[in-house]
């Protein structure tokens, strides 16, 4: 079968849809954002996550984690506004009036994880679902088809593969658009899925695909720069599929820019990130 529509944009179309703070902007009018990355196991994920959002532009990061996790990321990102999970009480212990949520790189799959995931997605909010979050969504479906707030679903060709019953990773990596596009369908969200060339799909729309992507980006940890860079334009108030196509054109020149080609880190695309926003502005 021959793939579905898609379109690709360019600098201009990303300069027009990414927001730009004005004279009536405050912190809370740019947007709260809420993150649930990372874990005292993978403290990295809260770091980079909240490190990607930060860069994003946006008016508030609210980082909710483990204890250790947590003051990693305060010691990292002293502008971020950090609390702890109470582990007897992860529903009541999440942040209000936030204006949406990134949940998953490095969250874990154990049951307060579940919790926080019904919770969040129980929420009128948009929401950005990536890593351990997809890989539980796929064994609860409803969650997201039955939401009628934005969700967003990030997932690499194996997350993909978790997310759609009877497919492999090699059937994804064949037919990428196509698979994102049926994932988009059977779940009544935006799916952007990672990889070679990243592709975001959505009922009822063309898919978008991204331009600027490299193979200097295959490295760990920059999938969960890229969930904090997006939710940053999904709090701004962006739609889903606007939000993940500018994050993800950002996010590969980032990695292009940072050293002229040469390898990078996570880390290093998180510094990088100013510089890809100065040339597409
Ligand atoms: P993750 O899979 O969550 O670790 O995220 C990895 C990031 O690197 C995503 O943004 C992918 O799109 C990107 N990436 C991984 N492999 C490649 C590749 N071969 N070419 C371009 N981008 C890649
Ligand atoms: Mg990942």
């Amino acid at each position: 079968l021959p793939e579905p529509r898609a379109q690709s944009p360019q600098a201009d179309d990303i300069a027009a849809l990414l927001p730009r703070p004005g004279a009536e902007s405050d912190k809370y009018r740019r947007g709260v954002l809420a993150v649930a990355s990372g874990s005292d196991r993978y403290r990295g994920a809260a770091v980079l996550c909240v490190g990607g959002a930060l860069r994003g532009g946006v008016g508030m990061v609210r980082y909710v984690g483990q204890e250790v996790a947590a003051a990693e990321v305060l010691n990292r990102w002293p502008e971020a506004v950090v609390s702890v999970l109470d582990p007897t009480d992860p529903a009541g212990s999440l942040p209000r009036r936030v204006a949406a949520w990134v949940v998953g790189p490095g969250r874990g799959l154990h049951p307060a994880a579940v919790v926080e995931l019904e919770t969040v997605l129980g929420a009128d909010l948009p929401v950005l679902l990536d890593a351990d979050a997809i890989t539980l969504l796929a064994k609860r479906p409803h969650l997201v088809s039955e939401r009628a707030a934005p969700t967003l679903l990030t997932p690499h060709a194996g997350e993909l593969a978790r997310l759609l019953p009877g497919t492999e990773r090699a059937d994804i990596e064949a037919r990428r658009l196509d698979h994102a596009a049926r994932a988009a369908d059977a779940y009544g969200c935006t799916v952007l899925l990672k990889g070679s060339t990243t592709v975001i799909a959505e009922p009822g729309r063309p898919a978008v695909v991204n331009p600027t992507g490299t193979p200097l980006l295959a490295t760990a940890g920059t999938g969960d720069v890229l969930a904090g860079f997006i939710g940053a334009l999904l709090a701004a108030g962006l739609p889903p599929r606007d939000a993940a196509t500018c994050g993800a054109y950002v996010h590969g020149l980032a990695a292009r820019l940072a050293h002229g080609g040469a390898a990078i880190s996570a880390s290093d695309l998180v510094d990088a990130v100013p510089a890809a926003l100065r040339a597409v502005l």
